[in-house]
């Protein structure tokens, strides 16, 4: 399923090949979030024009809102979405820790309140493999536990021993045709808890690796420590996913350190306040100083948006609520995630990626949020 065709001489950076059977997909990549079952604001076409190659769906929400019935009669999330190239499907632990009112945790799995009317629910492995089969995604992820990074090390324990025997559980579940599943590491900043995870899922032997537990607000330099402490415990020849993770300059620094794949609610959460982000860093669209500016989001940028628009354009549909103007910046932020992988890409076949590397950290300022974060909270979040 997956290729290992180059690793990069400076870093752990790798170029890879990961096939499924709605499309071949090249590694690092990056995975625009549809978690409602929709990219916000983007439609199929865009996303495929833009170069994206694998979406990601919700289990959690796609279970609660449209239900499965109606997913069923569709025929799946292909179908009913209108998306005809790979599809990878989080299996709802994360949201059923981190949105849920979690009523109990057992041994099969959580019972909880939905998010939305109160509704009580349960999910565990075998549910969540079993919404993932029906939705018929490319790539399933196991049902893991997530603590918060607050977590005390006893919790942080409990939970990377509940993912590991969720994990096997799900291993033996039924799947669709032609899907794959990925195991999760959990283990929040311990070493030693990465560690032992990490050594069990991999004996469980699924077909990629997922980095858990990041993005859950830690400290950059946390969530950094979280996967140096993960990834030297996983296959060479299997892909390596880092879960809801990050910003552009955090992105090339997680491909340094040897991740393939990415989800990120980022760059369509931050376009609906008018954030764009470029290779400097984020701007403000409705900023003053973009009142009279008559250039694209960002020279040299080949998006649809930077190709038709002005910023000046662009500020004025966003002062007046005009709904072009956050769809635009969310083409154009979903296109700069998805030319970074192209270009690391690139720059690994070109044996540049280092200096890429060094360039990309030097010139990207990260914005006042992620500074004033810095040392504190990570960005991030998945969706
Ligand atoms: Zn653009």
């Amino acid at each position: 399923m997956f290729e290992l065709l180059t690793t990069d001489g400076s870093s752990k950076a790798r170029l890879g090949r990961l096939t499924t059977s709605r499309g071949v997909i090249d590694t690092p990549v990056f995975m625009p979030v549809g978690t409602q079952g929709s990219v916000k604001a983007l439609d199929p076409r865009e996303l495929q024009e833009m170069g994206t190659r694998i979406i990601l769906g919700n289990t959690y929400h796609l279970h609660i809102r449209p239900g499965l019935d109606i997913l069923r009669q569709a025929g799946g999330l292909h179908r009913f979405i209108n998306w005809p190239l790979p599809i990878l499907t989080d299996s709802g632990g994360f949201q059923v820790f981190s949105l849920a009112s979690i009523r109990k945790i057992k041994e099969p799995g959580v019972e909880f309140r939905s998010h939305l009317d109160g509704t009580l629910l349960f999910l565990g492995p075998k549910e969540a493999m079993e919404i993932q089969r029906l939705l018929g995604s490319d790539i399933a992820m196991v049902f893991d536990d997530c603590p918060p990074h607050t977590g005390t090390p006893a919790e942080v324990r409990a939970a990377v021993e509940r993912t590991m025997r969720w994990a096997a559980e799900c291993r033996e579940q039924p799947r669709a045709e032609g899907q794959a599943v990925f195991g999760i590491v959990q283990g929040g900043s311990h070493a030693e808890l990465r560690e032992e995870c990490a050594k069990a899922i991999v004996a469980m032997q699924f077909e990629g690796y997922a980095i858990g537990g990041v993005s859950v607000g830690e400290p950059e330099a946390e969530m950094m420590k979280a996967v140096e402490h993960t990834v030297p415990f996983l296959p060479e020849n299997q892909p390596r996913y880092a879960m809801g993770l990050g910003t552009p300059a955090q992105l090339v620094e997680l491909v340094a350190r040897g991740v393939d794949m990415f989800d990120c609610v980022l760059p369509t959460r931050v376009a609906r306040n008018g954030t764009a982000f470029t290779a400097k860093g984020t701007i403000s669209i409705k900023a003053g100083f973009n009142k009279a500016d008559l250039g694209p989001i960002e020279e040299g940028c080949q998006c649809f948006a930077c190709r038709n628009f002005s910023r000046a354009y662009l500020r004025h549909l966003l002062n007046v609520g005009e709904i072009l103007g956050l769809r635009m910046v969310s083409v154009h932020n979903s296109y700069m995630f998805i030319k970074l992988m192209e270009d690391i890409r690139a720059h690994i076949t070109a044996g540049t990626f280092g200096d890429f590397r060094r360039d990309y950290a030097a010139n990207y300022v990260p914005s006042e949020k992620v500074l004033a974060a810095r040392g504190e909270t990570a960005v991030g979040g998945a969706g």
